[in-house]
């Protein structure tokens, strides 16, 4: 199966890591190529007493943890909980996100998404992507409802450099699933559903063989 080259969208800086960041650390230890594109830096709501460009040096910082190279982060610049009214601007990126890269596979937040900027991002994802293997990664806090159809078994050393990277993130600590107890307890619930030790889930949005 041709999956060699992977698409990572993440409306905010840490939505990747958060949705798939084991399974990233996985993918590049499999020589895969990686790319992760992010369309907010959220300068609006980050938290006193932060510079207002913080989440640029916490994204290169914890992208880097997970061995993505810095040349293929993306980083756009879009308003926080303002996506909606750039959702054309939004859809051209990926049209060229799509020409440029040509993913094998697009990681993407779930079309159920409640959160307005990754509910942009995941329709005008599939609308770019329409003919790509399209995975919609789970972020519990966000969805009502989520099939979990799709799991990728990860190691212990995977779900460490994805606590490493979400811990690059300073800024946003006060998050409650940033805790490193959360993140493995849910590695370890999706993991328990397939009979390994740990694994993150997917919802399959579609999927060439
Ligand atoms: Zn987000």
């Amino acid at each position: 199966m041709k999956n060699e080259r992977i698409l990572i969208l993440a409306p905010h800086t840490d939505d990747g890591e958060f949705g798939c960041g084991a399974s990233i650390a996985k993918f590049i230890e499999e020589g895969k190529e990686i790319y992760y594109a992010a369309f907010s830096l959220a300068e609006e709501s980050v938290p006193d007493p932060f510079p207002k460009n913080i989440l640029e040096v916490e994204v290169k910082a914890a992208t880097k943890e997970l061995g993505i190279d810095q040349d293929k982060l993306i980083l756009y610049r879009y308003k926080v909980r303002r996506f909606a009214q750039f959702r054309q601007e939004i859809l051209e990126d990926l049209v060229k996100l799509n020409r440029e890269l040509q993913p094998n596979i697009v990681f993407m937040p779930s079309l159920n998404d409640l959160h307005q900027d990754h509910t942009t991002i995941a329709h005008e994802g599939l609308r770019a992507f329409k003919r790509t293997s399209i995975l919609s990664y789970e972020l519990p806090w966000n969805n009502i409802s989520f099939t979990t159809n799709s799991f990728i078994p990860c190691s212990e050393k995977h779900l460490q450099a994805k606590i490493n990277a979400l811990k690059c993130y300073k800024s946003q600590q006060e998050k409650n699933y940033a805790s490193e107890e959360y993140i493995r307890s849910l590695a370890v619930t999706r993991g328990t559903q397939i009979g390994t030790k740990y694994a993150e889930v997917f919802e399959v949005i579609r999927w060439l063989m």
